[in-house]
């Protein structure tokens, strides 16, 4: 017998066959014995919904006020799918966020969670039922309804296993593991059995959007079993997020992720002395917008060219700021590209091999695709091209560290 953490998203309950879907998969840990607590999502939309009748009142809703009105959508969710258990015979109850004492800071819309009593969701599970837990929602120490930022049920599930010391959380979704690349762009692309913390934060950072990024850091930091698996289908083993790679040959590269959504921003020609790197950069995050990737270059002739990536949306706003900075620094020209992608390799295996980077440059440069930035970090290599060679690129890179299908 074991205990496990199940969450299930909002495509997964998204409809009353689906949660009475649900409720046969929860049936069927419990004919075999197992303890359920089961975290859910919104029913798909939903979040969305609310959040559309709040910014009808006020552009700009206060934050206290969201929350209690965004965590219904849970609490909506915990209901049915514990009178669907009910219903075929599975003894349930639901739990809101207070009633699992999921304590969290009062930072509305993006709480973080202090502290999980336990103790609630044990004499649940100990009493013979299955805890039905409403994810995404917290409360602080007032007593204030909180949530933990969109997408937070993953997080509130990983939490829950840590609290619980379950010997397993299971993330059921809309797809069956997490994949080498994603497969609209690549065909050939191949669902992973297992793969590391480490590489999974590079994919889910770098737009492989399987998991909410907190939630891996969660497991990762207490040691949280957890698995990534399809609630369509009733095969499969899913995607297991280990520790540490467990082959002796880990693969050099594991996954290909891209991003579209970036631009890019060159400052060209700024005086050479110190102090010049924050004060372009400064000003671009005064004005509120993240940088992603950062190149400073000097070749000794007493000027600096910069390039920088930010977020597609941010792009005319940063154009901006830097045409100003480029005035009050004496700089000689700013350009810019909204028309990149980043693609970067990802491989815990790149620790201890070479040839990684000339693999990837080399089968990109066979295919005419022009490298305009590079940048690299003990995991994972990353490139901007040009966007319209994005999906060359991203199936020239699957080949050359063949990724495919082995089947
Ligand atoms: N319902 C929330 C959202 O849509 C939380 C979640 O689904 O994880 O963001
Ligand atoms: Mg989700």
């Amino acid at each position: 017998m074991a205990l496990y953490v199940l969450k299930f998203g909002g495509t997964s309950v998204g409809s009353v066959e689906r949660i009475q879907a649900v409720a046969q998969r929860v049936k069927r840990y419990r004919d075999q014995g197992h303890q359920v607590a089961v975290v859910v999502s919104a029913m798909s939309g939903e979040t969305n919904r609310l959040v559309a009748l709040a910014k009808d009142i006020n552009e700009q809703p206060m934050t206290r006020e969201l929350d209690v009105l965004l965590s219904t959508g849970e609490q909506v969710t915990i209901a049915l799918l514990s009178m669907a258990l009910m219903t075929i015979g599975v003894p349930a109850t639901s739990m809101t966020g207070d009633q699992i004492r999921m304590m969290t800071d009062s930072t509305h819309s993006k709480a973080r969670i202090m502290d999980i009593d336990e103790q609630a969701v044990m004499s649940v599970l100990n009493g013979g039922k299955v805890a039905v837990i409403a994810g995404f929602q917290g409360r602080d120490e007032q007593g204030n309804i909180t949530t933990l930022g969109r997408g937070g049920s993953d997080t509130s599930a990983v939490a829950m296993a840590a609290a619980l010391k379950a010997d397993e959380c299971r993330i059921y979704t809309d797809v069956d593991g997490v994949y080498t690349t994603d497969p609209r762009v690549e065909p050939n692309a191949r669902k992973m059995d297992t793969i590391t913390f480490e590489e999974m934060l590079e994919l889910a950072s770098l737009g492989a959007k399987v998991l909410q990024i907190r939630s891996v850091e969660f497991a990762g930091k207490y040691n949280v079993p957890l698995r990534v698996l399809s609630s369509f289908q009733d095969e499969g083993e899913g995607t297991l997020i280990t520790f540490e790679e467990q082959d002796m040959e880990a693969p050099l590269v594991s996954g290909i992720a891209f991003n579209r959504d970036e631009a890019r921003l060159s400052i060209l020609g700024v005086p050479d002395q110190p102090n010049v790197a924050a004060s372009v950069l400064l000003p671009i995050g005064k004005a509120d917008i993240d940088v992603d990737m950062i190149i400073q270059n000097s070749v000794g002739d007493n000027t600096a060219d910069f390039t920088f990536t930010v977020h597609r949306n941010d792009y005319a706003r940063a154009t901006e700021v830097l045409e100003q900075v480029s005035a009050d620094l004496g700089a000689r020209e700013v350009r810019g590209n909204d028309k990149i992608a980043k693609i970067s390799v990802v491989g815990v295996g790149m620790k201890s091999h070479v040839g990684v980077a000339s693999t990837m440059f080399e089968s990109l440069g066979n295919e005419g695709i022009n490298i305009q930035l590079i940048s690299t970090s003990e995991i994972k290599i990353s490139v901007v091209v040009e966007e319209k060679y994005l999906e060359l690129a991203v199936r020239t890179l699957h080949s050359a560290f063949k990724l495919e299908q082995t089947a």
